[in-house]
């Protein structure tokens, strides 16, 4: 599982803006909003979102460069501005609050911080619980601080844990467990999950998220709530069930058949009868699937 947006809302709210060196909460917000006007980040979009309440005014900013999943960079007023993780500004990330949390850089001085609540989606607790149960392991995968990670892990109830993972890290992560014979199934929704629902064996991407994850994803669950992943799951299980099932009686017929048809104690139109009603057999079967009691 991706954290933003797949485990939780996503829909990030600024708490409050910490200023750390010779500029003021306001310029920085000021500085943040301006360069963050380029980027769709849910994090950039909250901190627009908080200088409009704040009737703070933009500055109109020059080579924006938005680099996914660590942050966006731009000049503003002839000096450079990096607003990002702690990797992205070169900033110690020494902060001890279970928040998430954006840094401030101007001509390369750490000159504050930004921090940010996200809610949890309803469900999230309700989907990992049920899949523990059915015993599916659950890991988590986030660009966010590792405090932040574990904290929202710890609620999940997740205890295998990747944070700080950059965009093209995730996919590398999902082969690992893939060479340790793990078979993995990915649930995301943002740019920097693209890559890793194309390597997972199964890509489920929440029809709430990006185009690019829904384009890469093998299953989008449409309304983005995770019931859709235990839904999945259950019934993914109960297919393969049918299949073997269907195996089986595909067989079965035809194992008994053929040897006393060999035998000349079968009439062919008996056999011929047998045949059709491995068919109808197998498609009653299958139509039952429709029974399947989903979550
Ligand atoms: P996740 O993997 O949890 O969906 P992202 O990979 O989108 O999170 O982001 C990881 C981290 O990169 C964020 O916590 C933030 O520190 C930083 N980041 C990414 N995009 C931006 C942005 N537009 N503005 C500021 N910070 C960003
Ligand atoms: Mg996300």
């Amino acid at each position: 599982f991706d954290k933003t947006g797949t485990l939780t809302e996503g829909r990030m709210e600024v708490i409050k803006t910490k200023a750390t060196g010779k500029y003021s909460a306001d310029e920085l917000l000021q500085l943040a909003a301006s360069v963050e006007k380029e980027s769709t980040h849910p994090l950039a979009r909250a901190i627009v979102r908080f200088a409009e309440r704040k009737e703070i005014a933009l500055i109109p900013t020059k080579d924006v460069k938005v680099v996914p999943g660590q942050g966006v960079s731009a000049l503003v007023n002839g000096r450079e501005i990096k607003v990002g993780s702690s990797k992205f500004v070169s900033a110690n990330s020494n902060e001890k609050v279970n928040l998430t949390v954006v840094y401030i850089s101007v001509d390369s001085t750490v000159s504050g911080f930004i921090e940010f609540v996200d809610s949890i989606k309803k469900d999230t607790i309700a989907a990992i619980n049920e899949l523990k149960q059915r015993g599916i392991r659950c890991v988590m995968l986030t660009g966010d601080r590792s405090e932040v990670a574990e904290s929202f892990g710890e609620i999940f109830g997740i205890t295998e844990v990747h944070a700080e993972v950059l965009p093209g890290e995730k996919a590398g992560i999902i082969s690992r467990y893939q060479d340790r014979g793990e078979i993995v199934a990915m649930v995301g929704d943002g740019i920097n999950d693209a890559p890793a629902l194309t390597q997972a064996d199964v890509g489920i991407a929440l029809g709430t998220g990006t185009d690019i994850a829904m384009e890469s994803g093998d299953i989008v669950l449409v309304k983005g709530d995770l019931a859709g992943v235990v839904r999945t799951a259950i019934l993914a299980e109960a297919t393969f069930k049918k299949i073997k099932q269907n195996l089986f009686w595909a067989f079965i017929y035809n194992v008994i058949a053929i040897p006393l048809a060999f035998l000349g104690l079968l009439h062919p139109v008996i056999a011929e009868g047998a045949m059709a009603l491995s068919s109808i057999n197998v498609v009653w079967n299958s139509n039952r699937l429709r029974k399947t009691h989903l979550f």
